[in-house]
């Protein structure tokens, strides 16, 4: 076990990040106390509300204690009119997607698994969730999300248009390939790429250059293409054909969504966001669920913790070496689910509905139980 100290830095952000940040910093101490996880942490402001607050996105400095940090675990950003009211230019200078940009976390990794007690409460037949556990790995910094130019131009003709740009360069598209690969060689070794080929010059490039990356490198795994659109439908006709998927910024925020239901309720689904080895070694981690700030259920203890408990968990597997203690975690979620005690967005017929803070002294329970 790693026992050199470590810091991570805590993000509640917006919305309910502070109602589900609060259950995962629970969690955090239990296993500080119990499992000796000799780790500082220190909580800070940052999103919508700090920028109505105070003017700016995060305080004077705090880029740069995330750039040293070995982690940060992170709630949510966003609110609904207030956040569309700040200029586009601010939001994109000092938001969340500049500190995944900062961080050069460019491998976004989100795993699609049901705890086999939920599959009461996804949208789809216990028949097709039955063995589904793979692997969104989505590209993070680039893609149509940071492509130039963009904007809203006024035509001559007094029209408005509002223009993207999808760009990806050979080099993006090979750092996020080998992510995938190599992740599919610990697993069943099969990847499948997601693009546009048909229709996008930047989805051909991307299956040109995915082809060409599996070939010089990786011929032990298996791969096979699929567009975006079929992707989409295959997720929910049959998820368990998936291994690893590897697909782009954009489709990537998509179809992770479409998978969220397959996991039961996006307040289930975790993600890590790291970059390339640093000169130690080590990547830099960014972790964090996959939903938003969910407005309207924010400040009514009524929010899944899980997903960002989870994000923790993998946290602890990816950046603090303690995979022992990532499988404790896994675990006592399951037995909390078994026992049926759940926030509404999982609920079934015959379960316990508990609140966010409900969620949170189920697993403490449970997690001391299991030590
Ligand atoms: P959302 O993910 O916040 O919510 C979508 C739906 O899922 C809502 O009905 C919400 O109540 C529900 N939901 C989300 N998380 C839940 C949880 N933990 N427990 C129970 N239910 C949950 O997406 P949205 O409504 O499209 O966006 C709201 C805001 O979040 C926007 O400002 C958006 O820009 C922002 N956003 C931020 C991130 C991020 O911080 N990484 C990601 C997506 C959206």
């Amino acid at each position: 076990m790693n026992t050199s100290r470590r810091n991570l830095i805590v993000i509640p952000g917006d919305g309910i990040g502070p109602e589900i940040m609060a259950q995962a910093v629970r969690v955090l101490e239990w296993f500080r106390a119990k499992r000796g996880f000799n780790c500082d942490f220190q909580e800070e402001s940052f999103g919508v509300g700090t920028y109505h607050r105070t003017g700016r996105f995060m305080r004077e400095g705090l880029m740069e204690e995330i750039l040293t940090a070995d982690a940060v675990l992170f709630g949510a950003i966003g609110g609904t009119e207030d956040h569309a009211a700040i200029p586009t230019k601010v939001r994109r200078e000092q938001g969340l997607l500049r500190v995944r940009r900062e961080m050069e976390v460019f491998a976004n990794i989100r795993p699609i698994k049901i705890f086999p007690s939920l599959q009461g409460a996804s949208t789809l037949k216990p028949e097709v969730l039955d063995g589904v556990d793979f692997v969104i790995v989505r590209e993070l910094l680039s893609g149509i999300y940071f492509g130039e130019p963009r904007g809203i131009e006024t035509l001559p003709d007094g029209q408005r248009r509002g223009f993207n740009t999808q760009v990806y360069t050979s080099s993006e598209i090979q750092r996020i390939g080998r992510v995938a690969f190599e992740l599919a060689r610990q697993r069943s070794g099969r990847v499948t790429s997601v693009d546009k080929a048909n229709v996008m010059e930047a989805g051909a490039l991307w299956r040109e250059e995915i082809k060409a990356l599996h070939a010089a490198e990786y011929s032990d795994v298996a791969l096979d293409h699929l567009y975006a659109d079929n992707a989409s439908m295959q997720i929910v006709r049959s998820p368990r054909q998936f291994d690893v998927m590897v697909t782009d910024n954009l489709f990537g925020d998509i179809l992770s969504d479409c998978a969220a239901m397959v996991a039961g309720s996006l307040g289930m689904l975790a993600s890590a966001s790291l970059s390339a080895p640093r000169a130690d070694g080590r990547r830099r981690g960014l972790y964090e669920p996959a939903h938003g700030s969910a407005p309207d259920i924010a400040g009514q203890n009524k929010a899944n913790p899980l997903a960002t408990i989870l994000s923790f968990g993998m946290a602890l597997e990816m950046s603090f070496n303690r995979k022992a203690d990532a499988d404790l975690l896994e675990r006592a979620v399951n037995k909390v689910l078994e026992k049926k005690i759940r926030t509404a967005d999982i609920a079934e017929r015959g379960a316990t509905v508990v609140s966010t803070s409900g969620t949170g002294d189920a697993l403490l329970a449970v997690l001391d139980s299991l030590v």
